[in-house]
């Protein structure tokens, strides 16, 4: 008999582990994936946390180690509870629970320095979020810390906590059914090593992520069309444990034909691939214009700060015909891509020539594509000056499909373009939980014994998503269900 059972093996899963055993003795993981693909999607990812901070001092309090060299050539600005609330409310149209919402961003910063509590070190994203103009880094788009490691490196420290604070976990667990009467949850049915046996607890957390892993309820949740999306992360969170826990009487929340989204290499495995890490993914259509088969653009590649738009957007893509976009730019922009452009496994075309370029790009009509690429250079607003650290209002003028920011002329050669197509990450919609992260029944009441947090929690995120809150809602609600499950 443990006395908190946590389902899944990622950032939620370990932190809520964790927060249990600071009160109670016996705690149990059960990781579906086997040890060397556990942790989940928090494994893929880069480890960018978003955090409130009002300042360099709060800043400290996640990263002790920012030395005085490194604050002088650093603009962090700040990133207030309010900011970050605003972009909440205005990216999910004001759908975010407003009280998980609320613990979200209050208790951001608090998280991480419990964090490091538990050896899991931050740094500054220098390398991804600022810009170096004039010899100082300025932040911007409010997402400022990232793990040491990345993601692989936050999962190795929670793991690493979990095991010298005696936290048992078994790997390639994977949980099938909740055990539950009409007093609550009392366990959760295990298939390991093809032998489904019984684990007794007091609480069971759920932290097993999304859907998004699972074709057949993509096409019945997101939409027909969604089945030819690439994962881009686990290939393990396939909604097992959503299902088990509306099969107990759990309310479902959320935005359930809502997901995350990006642009992702066209030619992409089926899931992600832990060498690869997140490095599929194309974040610097800011700087370019996309193109699709019919070579027309379809979206404001310029729109808002990349971290406000990329989750969106690989939505637009699926539903471009034949489901792929090129990215074009040109070389005065070059030294801006992202490093994910320098992997060998990218699909890329380089021409000295527009005209040379778009001959090459598969699948795309040509000559169209031409066309569209000389109409949006004669549409930039050539009067307005270039600066990639703000919204710089670099506008194009007269076009169906604007682009609103960073619109440059495509005219130094070479040329490059990328072929990409829609990437998910994780789906939004999922279990109804309260502050205390008791997961509550169609009726509105807690079920007893029963937790959950993460990915798998709906009504947080709607349509859309501020980069790197995925990691900070797990943590957050990982902490607060180990804490409310070790009181049962
Ligand atoms: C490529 C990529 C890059 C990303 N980059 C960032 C970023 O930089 N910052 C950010 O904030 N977010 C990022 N995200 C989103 C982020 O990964 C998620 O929001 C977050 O990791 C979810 O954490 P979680 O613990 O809820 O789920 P996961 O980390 O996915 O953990 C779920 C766990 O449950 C296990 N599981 C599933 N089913 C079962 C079962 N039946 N029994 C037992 N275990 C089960 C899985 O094996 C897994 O270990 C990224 C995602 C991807 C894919």
């Amino acid at each position: 008999m443990y006395d908190v059972i946590v389902v899944g093996g990622g950032n939620a899963a370990l932190c809520a582990a964790l927060a249990a055993r600071e009160k109670v003795q016996k705690v149990l993981v059960l990781e579906r994936a086997p040890e060397e693909q556990a942790g989940g999607n928090s494994r893929f990812t880069a480890g960018l946390m978003r955090v409130a901070y009002a300042g360099v001092e709060d800043l400290k309090r996640a990263i002790p180690d920012l030395t005085a060299e490194e604050i002088a050539r650093t603009d962090f600005g700040t990133y207030t509870e309010e900011q970050f609330l605003d972009d909440m409310a205005r990216v999910t149209e004001y759908r975010c629970d407003p009280d998980l919402t609320e613990i979200l961003v209050k208790r951001s910063l608090e998280t991480l320095e419990w964090m490091r509590t538990k050896a899991v070190r931050f740094t500054a994203a220098w390398g991804r979020q600022a810009f170096n103009i004039g010899g100082r880094f300025k932040f911007w788009g409010g997402l400022t810390v990232e793990a040491v490691g990345g993601g692989p490196g936050l999962v190795a420290s929670l793991t690493s906590a979990a095991r010298k604070n005696g936290i048992e976990i078994r790997y390639g667990a994977r949980a099938t059914g909740l055990i539950a009467d009409d007093d609550g949850v009392r366990g959760v049915r295990v298939k390991r090593a093809g032998k489904t046996t019984e684990v007794r607890a007091k609480a069971v957390v759920l932290a097993a992520g999304g859907f998004q892993a699972n074709s057949e309820w993509r096409a019945r949740y997101l939409g027909p069309g969604w089945e030819l999306a690439k994962v881009r992360g686990t290939r393990f969170n396939t909604g097992d444990v959503i299902r088990m826990a509306l099969d107990a009487g759990a309310a479902p929340a959320g935005n359930w034909s809502g997901c995350h989204a990006v642009a992702w290499e066209r030619n992409a495995p089926e899931f992600g691939d832990l060498a690869i890490g997140d490095q599929f993914q194309k974040h610097s259509y800011p700087w370019g214009v996309y193109l699709n088969a019919h070579g027309r653009r379809f979206v404001d590649e310029g729109a808002d700060f990349r971290n406000y738009t990329y989750a969106k957007y690989g939505r637009v893509i699926l539903a471009q015909p034949g489901q792929f976009a090129w990215q074009v730019f040109d070389a005065k922009v070059k030294a801006q891509l992202r490093d994910e452009y320098k992997i060998r496994q990218v699909t890329r075309r380089v021409a000295g020539t527009l005209e040379d370029l778009v001959k090459q790009l598969d699948d795309v009509d040509a000559e169209a594509a031409l066309e569209e690429l000389k109409r949006y250079n004669a549409a930039v607003r050539r009067d307005i000056p270039f600066n990639p650290n703000v919204k710089d209002g670099r506008c194009t003028q007269g076009l169906a499909i604007p682009k609103s920011n960073w619109a440059n002329t495509l005219d130094t050669p070479p040329f490059e373009a990328y072929a990409v197509t829609c990437g998910i990450t994780f789906t939004f919609g999922g279990l109804r939980i309260n502050a205390d992260a008791q997961v509550l029944d169609t009726d509105g009441a807690p079920i007893p014994g029963l937790f959950a947090a993460g990915e798998l929690v709906g009504g947080i995120f709607w349509f859309n998503y501020p980069g790197g809150t995925g990691l900070t809602n797990g943590a957050v609600f990982g902490r607060i269900a180990g804490a409310s499950a070790a009181r049962c």
